[in-house]
């Protein structure tokens, strides 16, 4: 078979996506490949499918697959065998018995893939095996673990090199990795010692993401408003703090949700069941901290809602990152509320980790990570296109329009805020510049708190000058200054605010400050489900975004019955649902609607293995619903 015909045989796929094609011919030409593609691009098929061709060309071909965690390789090869592949994996998760069976199989050569976690490289056993074998290709998974630029280093990925140099003939090395600054980058060339590397980077845009901020009084209700919006669809909901997780999980649960919580003050135990829970959409709704999700593979998360604003950008895209990793349509909201700054600063100066460092290098880290800190505050409050602020916060620059964001989709006007901005930079210049924010806004907007009468700030002559602009748009005012400039904070852990030499542009220099605003605050959930909250399918070269068809009302019940029969099979299989078929696929069924076996096949996600396991099942779904829906038109 050629590598087209394996594509659909085993994994059900017409084309390949972008970068796909380009890093497998390059790996069965015998050149070793760095492949950097964000999450959800299809990473695994670039080693997976040549893995194949390999064993096809010489019957005893064995492919290695480093992968870090557990959970990882063991979705992968769960997938892998589904699809009617023969793998395995030798970490510490198995028993010793396990472990001896697992690898004297290998021996035999049952596998042409094998999952392998980089500990076990240089045990006397693994290493008697592989000598012995045929290893064609070393596949090494998140390759950034082996850089100390990262956060995820992993001091086994440096052993990968000794381990290849060990074995009788050098096999093809193949990298693998969604992170791509520079460091890490040369970090995995020069570590793994790549050999004129074929390299390939798709870029960090997830176009399948839908990114909304949301600055709301009630962020319960909006969660709760949106949970209802979207009935039975799995998601995640990112909270700050474990006590935050405790309480939006009891208050959902309460309500009747199906609801479950993660997070590190939990036993193993419970964190293990909810995990599992969760991934076999028992409980479909995951209320985390940051925790939650490494080693999540889950497929079909449609939505992360984040209860409060992460410390940066890079672990926001990262938790956000966790939907729609099936490439279907997914979104990812922020629910921002002024706190959420607090409470990041405090995690700033009492961070633990630093404790071992000596005072310059702390200052210097937490200055870094105040800087990360106000960054990701500012994405609450642009105004531009949010996933192009990402994007250009991670070095890419891309147009300042996607369509599919909540700025990209909302009306703005162009407001005059001078007498605002005036009030705010005047507030800070008679304050001689002693204060933070919080207290410059208490005071214009004319708090009567305890704070603002010891700093007799009542006493300031713009106390009360703006008590009739709510707080929130005050705050946006502000942030707005600082954006541009016009003033500044200090970068110690008082976080005062200055003036620059562009404030007395405002206060003296009559100049105008027009900033976009949007024109009415609909209501939160409701907002997001302006679209039409329908299912659609993504296509496009990369299989995200670039064009996309909806579904029906009468395809979505479709959609829905599909999705029952599915959690069926999975709970008999006893495998997560979205490893049997992924959202994507079930949704194309919706639109093909097929009555036979060819056309079954010509669904996406469809290979000859799964349609023989599977295939009848849904289509006397299929059937039926038409039968009872009386057209096919439906
Ligand atoms: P990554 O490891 O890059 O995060 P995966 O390898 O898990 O991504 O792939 C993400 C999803 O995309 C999987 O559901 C996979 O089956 C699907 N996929 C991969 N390649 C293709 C393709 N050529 N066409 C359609 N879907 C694909
Ligand atoms: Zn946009």
């Amino acid at each position: 078979m050629d590598k087209y015909q394996l594509l659909k045989q085993y994994f059900g796929y017409d084309s390949f996506r972008e970068g796909q094609e380009y890093l497998i011919d390059s790996i069965l030409e015998g050149r070793d490949v760095l492949g950097i593609m964000p999450t959800g691009a299809g990473k695994s098929i670039c080693y997976q499918l040549p893995a194949l061709l390999m064993r096809e060309a010489d019957e005893g071909a064995v492919t290695l697959v480093v992968s870090p965690l557990i959970s990882l390789m063991k979705d992968q090869v769960e997938g892998l065998n589904q699809a009617g592949i023969h793998a395995a994996y030798l970490n510490s998760s198995l028993t010793p018995g396990q472990y001896r069976k697992a690898l004297s199989f290998a021996k035999e050569g049952r596998y042409p893939i094998i999952y392998v976690a980089p500990e076990r490289l240089p045990a006397p056993e693994f290493m008697d095996f592989a000598r012995n074998a045929n290893i064609a290709m070393v596949a090494v998974d998140e390759a950034h673990c082996v850089s100390q630029w990262g956060q995820d280093f992993r001091p086994g990925y440096l052993k990968i090199v000794n381990f290849i140099d060990a074995l009788p003939v050098r096999p093809v090395v193949a990298a693998f990795t969604a992170t791509a600054t520079k460091e890490v980058k040369e970090d995995i060339i020069d570590l793994l010692m790549l050999q004129n590397p074929a390299m390939i980077t798709t870029g960090f845009d997830r176009k399948n993401l839908y990114f909304g901020v949301q600055s709301v009084k009630d962020r319960y209700g909006a969660v709760k408003n949106y949970l209802e919006c979207h009935p039975k669809d799995a998601g995640i909901i990112y909270c700050l703090t474990r006590k935050n997780v405790e309480e939006v999980c009891e208050r959902l649960a309460g309500e009747g949700f199906a609801v479950t919580r993660y997070h590190a003050g939990l036993s193993d135990e419970e964190r293990k069941g909810n995990q599992e829970d969760f991934i076999y959409d028992k409980k479909p709704v995951m209320v985390a901290t940051n925790a939650f999700g490494m080693g999540i593979d889950k497929s079909n998360v449609r939505f992360v809602l984040h209860y409060g604003m992460p410390k940066n950008l890079e672990s926001y895209y990262q938790e956000a990152g966790r939907a729609g990793r099936d490439g279907q349509p997914a979104e990812c909201i922020l629910l921002y509320s002024g706190q959420d700054v607090t409470t990041n600063q405090f995690f700033i100066e009492n961070n633990q980790d630093n404790q071992e460092l000596d005072t310059g290098l702390r200052q210097l880290v937490m200055e870094r990570d105040r800087e990360r800190l106000r960054k990701m505050t500012f994405y609450c409050f642009t105004n531009e296109c949010l996933r192009d602020y990402i994007l250009r916060y991670f070095g890419e620059y891309k147009e300042n329009y996607c369509g599919n964001c909540s700025n990209c989709l909302s009306q703005f006007e162009n407001t005059d805020v001078t007498e605002i901005a005036k009030s705010l930079v005047g507030c800070v210049e008679s304050c001689r510049q002693r204060y933070g924010i919080n207290v410059i806004l208490d005071t214009v907007h004319g708090a009567n708190t305890a704070k603002i009468r010891s700093y007799r700030m009542d006493e300031n002559p713009f106390y009360g000058g703006c008590a009739k602009v709510p707080s929130p748009r005050l705050r946006q005012v502000l942030n707005h200054l600082l954006i541009h400039n016009y003033l500044a904070m200090t970068d110690d852990e008082y976080a005062v605010v200055k003036l620059t030499e562009k404030s007395d542009d405002i206060l003296t220099g009559g100049e105008a400050v027009v900033m976009k605003l949007a024109k009415e605050q609909p209501h939160p959930a409701k907002a997001e489900k302006g679209k039409s909250g329908r299912r659609k399918l993504s296509y496009g070269a990369s299989g995200t975004g670039a064009g996309s068809a909806e579904l029906s009302p009468a395809e979505e019940a479709l959609f829905e019955r599909l999705r029952t029969l599915r959690t069926e099979i999975a709970r008999g299989e006893k495998a997560p649902p979205y490893i049997i078929f992924s959202d994507r696929t079930l949704v194309h069924m919706c639109m093909l609607k097929p009555g036979t076996k060819a056309e079954m096949l010509k669904v996406s996600g469809v290979g000859e293995y799964k349609y023989d396991k599977y295939g009848e099942r849904f289509l006397d779904c299929i059937r039926e619903f038409i039968k009872i829906s009386g057209s096919v038109e439906a």
